[in-house]
């Protein structure tokens, strides 16, 4: 996602561009529950020269999540919508020189014949230094088609924040269905299926999750290699939600790129880990509850830290951010 909205306005700006892409055409397919905020989505669309609402497909009003001991959270959504991510990824990459099927690697590419090499390679970091500190979460989905009585965002918290299971509507009985767990006991896919015998499986696809942030990410460079996106931990780790943080970390480097003089290296890197920086608290945050050592006493300054960002950016989150909702969350995992 990171190289074809970059790809596209790197070309804008008159710059050459290649993009690499290991998926052939007709296996290039986005593994992702497609849900983000419309707000923001529709201000990188329009940078891009894409008019939004031609791919969203569900605009969510409340989403529910049923939490241990039978518990049941609602939060009203405030732009949160799933979008066709596929035609949204392909609409940005008209006329930009595409090689498919071409597997990048450290040994064998050209790295000489560029200015800049973007990783944007997501979970994979392919062409950037493996970072010691990094912490992926397993995950999988399955696209439905003929789902019936499902028609808002649903999710399952599990005990502990090891992970959750979701249901993310898109249009006309399809939608996504699947969980991320760190434990890979996937609780609420088989019951799923079991509660709707006429859900018809489209795809199966699934990767792990990031939820290192970039804090934890460094290097973000590598002589002429230079992260964005997941590559470098842009990612909210309490949700393992990646498509806004992405394109955000995208803008960052489009800021710090002289058109003439090339990437201002050093203001990137400070771009991204000052903007990212309560990512960290909110890792901590989930590192701990994971571990069963998080006490909303000791560790108050972490949650309200969490808290204060979120509430400020609830529109770049696309739901209500709530002090008591979000007190009860904590003590219901
Ligand atoms: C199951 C699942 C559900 C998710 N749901 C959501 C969601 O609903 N909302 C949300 O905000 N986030 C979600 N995320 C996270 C989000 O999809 C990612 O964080 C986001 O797409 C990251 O963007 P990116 O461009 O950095 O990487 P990606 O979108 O992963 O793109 C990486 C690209 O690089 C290609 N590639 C990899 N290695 C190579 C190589 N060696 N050579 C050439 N090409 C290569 C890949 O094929 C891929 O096309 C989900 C993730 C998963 C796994």
């Amino acid at each position: 996602m990171a190289g074809s909205y970059l790809g596209n306005m790197l070309q804008k700006r008159g710059h050459e561009v290649q993009v690499f892409e290991s998926l052939r055409p007709e296996n290039h397919w986005p593994v992702c529950a497609w849900g983000a905020s419309r707000h923001m989505l529709e201000k990188f669309s329009e940078k891009a020269g894409l008019d939004f609402e031609d791919y969203i497909m569900h605009v969510g009003q409340r989403l529910r999540m049923d939490l241990p001991a039978g518990k049941v959270e609602y939060l009203d959504l405030k732009g949160l919508v799933t979008y066709n991510k596929h035609k949204w990824e392909h609409d940005l990459m008209q006329g930009l020189e595409i090689k498919y099927g071409a597997k990048v690697t450290k040994e064998d590419f050209q790295f000489e014949k560029y200015d800049h090499v973007l990783d944007c390679t997501g979970l994979h970091r392919t062409l950037l230094p493996k970072s010691e500190e990094d912490f992926l979460i397993p995950a999988y989905e399955y696209l439905l088609e003929g789902v019936k009585g499902e028609d808002e965002f649903y999710t399952i918290g599990y005990k502990g924040a090891k992970g959750y299971f979701w249901y993310f509507p898109l249009d006309d009985g399809r939608g996504y269905m699947g969980a991320g767990d760190v434990e890979k006991k996937y609780h609420g896919i088989k019951e799923f299926f079991e509660q709707h015998p006429e859900a018809k499986i489209v795809k199966k696809i699934g990767r792990p999750i990031r939820l290192a942030p970039p804090k934890k990410m460094e290097p973000f460079f590598d002589g002429n290699v230079v992260g964005v996106g997941e590559s470098i931990g842009c990612v909210f780790p309490m949700l393992g939600e990646g498509i806004i943080p992405s394109l955000l970390c995208c803008d960052f480097f489009l800021d710090a790129l002289d058109d003439k003089k090339g990437l201002d290296a050093k203001k990137y890197r400070k771009k991204v880990l000052s903007y990212f920086d309560y990512y960290d608290d909110v890792y901590r945050i989930v590192r701990l509850k994971m571990d069963g050592k998080l006490s909303t006493i000791r560790h108050a300054n972490l949650l309200m830290s969490m808290y204060r960002h979120m509430k400020k950016e609830e529109s770049r989150f696309g739901f209500e951010v709530s002090l008591e909702k979000m007190n009860r969350l904590v003590n219901a995992l």
